[in-house]
């Protein structure tokens, strides 16, 4: 009997006959996060399930940790592996119901090799059988404290107890790379996540002008990405210097509607670093009218620089549910230390909450953006973020 982690893909089973690439990357997802997570284990997908393999001696909690980090996956449990024979499953089943906590309990059976003798039916009520003899424990089929797994592939039967949700969605990669505009505030890291969960590979763009922002929103940016790499194995991460930048918009456009022409100049630079890797649109936290920036009015203005679509997955959410889903990912902790907001560069504290295209477009008539955006370009630097071991 091996003690193993066991996880369902999610979406992956609607694309029928495309299957297999989806399988093959999630497996290739899940192991990057288990050895990220410092378990060594093999990882193969045996009749649509994922199945994780500590090595003697390895932490099965952390690697179960890991795999609940990775979209694609539905849920995942530690699991006995045994021959698929009732014997040795009814033992199993009794030790994992005597380690479960207490209470009701009801046998799930579910046969990926229909030639096993038995139904799945009959599997749960003789296993159950045993385990009432054996336990004591009562048998709740409908609201059970807890529910045994009893997986049946043609090689192996798997017993769990305790199965726990994953994030769901498309393994990273499923779809094309997105450039995540991060600010280090609470919103866009969790757009960024909500697009890493319908497969995009996201390449994280932070825009730094050091006269007002200390290395310390560095260090949470990067802490950020640590999180989010859970998800993706890597995460890119370039930091572009944007004091120069900001200053030409300063000398140009009153301090009413500077923060409309930064945040178009976030979509010009990115554009053309998101070229060079073939990225397909933006990501940022925009929460309709949470900020003055954010009114549907602006959104337009800001939107409108950009020359790919841009995902805000944020945009109908309020912040109590971007709160709990920052908490939920990990990112919350680090979201809320204090940073200065490049944004906040010499604009009015009474910024427009109206605009419109023309209007900033006239504004920005006496910047020089093919050199402002060339000399931001050149000057930017990229990382590759891993999964933080202390973040899972
Ligand atoms: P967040 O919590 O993500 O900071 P927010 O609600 O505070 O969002 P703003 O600070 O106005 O709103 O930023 C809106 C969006 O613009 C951010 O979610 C992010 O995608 C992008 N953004 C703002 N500042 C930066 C920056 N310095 N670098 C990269 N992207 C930024
Ligand atoms: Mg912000």
């Amino acid at each position: 009997m091996d003690r193993i982690v066991i996880a369902h893909y999610a979406e992956i089973s609607l694309k029928g006959g495309n299957r297999r690439p989806f399988t093959d990357r999630l497996r290739d997802r899940i192991r990057q996060a288990v050895n990220a997570a410092g378990v060594d284990a093999g990882v193969g997908v045996e009749s649509h399930r994922l199945v994780v393999t500590p090595r003697a001696g390895q932490d099965h909690d952390r690697a179960l940790r890991a795999v609940l980090r990775v979209p694609g996956v539905a849920n995942a449990a530690l699991a006995t592996r045994t021959p698929p024979e009732l014997e040795a499953i009814k033992a199993a089943a009794v030790a994992a119901l005597k380690s479960a906590p207490p209470g009701s309990f009801k046998i799930e059976t579910r046969r990926a090799d229909k030639a096993f003798p038995l139904t799945s039916i009959q599997v749960s009520q003789e296993v159950g059988g045993r385990c009432v003899v054996e336990t004591g424990r009562p048998v709740d089929v409908h609201t059970p404290a807890v529910a045994v797994r009893v997986e049946l592939t043609r090689q192996h039967a798997y017993v769990s107890a305790g199965t726990l949700p994953g994030p769901g969605g498309l393994p990273v990669g499923s779809t094309s790379r997105l450039m995540a505009l991060l600010s280090g505030g609470l919103d866009s890291p969790v757009a960024a996540w909500l697009m890493m969960r319908r497969g995009a590979r996201v390449t994280g763009v932070h825009f730094h002008n050091r006269s007002l922002q200390g290395p310390a929103v560095l260090e949470k940016l990067e802490d950020l990405c640590g999180v989010l790499a859970w998800a993706s194995g890597s995460m890119p991460l370039a930091v572009v210097p944007f004091e120069a930048c900001q200053r030409a918009i300063v000398a140009t456009v009153p301090e009413t509607h500077r923060m409309l022409v930064y945040r178009r100049a976030m979509f010009r630079i990115a554009s053309r670093l998101g070229y060079a890797e073939g990225a397909l649109g933006y990501i940022t936290g925009d929460s309709l009218g949470q900020v003055a920036s954010q009114t549907a009015e602006n959104l337009r203005t800001i939107h409108a620089a950009a020359d790919l679509p841009v995902y805000a997955p944020l945009v109908g959410s309020d912040k109590v549910e971007i709160v709990a889903r920052a908490r939920a990912l990990g990112t919350f902790d680090i979201s809320i230390r204090p940073h200065e907001d490049c944004c906040s560069f010499l604009v009015s504290r009474h910024p427009a909450v109206r605009s419109s295209v023309p209007q900033i477009e006239a504004m920005e008539a006496g910047l020089d953006w093919e050199a402002l955006i060339t000399e931001a370009v050149d000057k930017t630097t990229r990382r590759d973020i891993l999964p933080a071991p202390d973040a899972l």
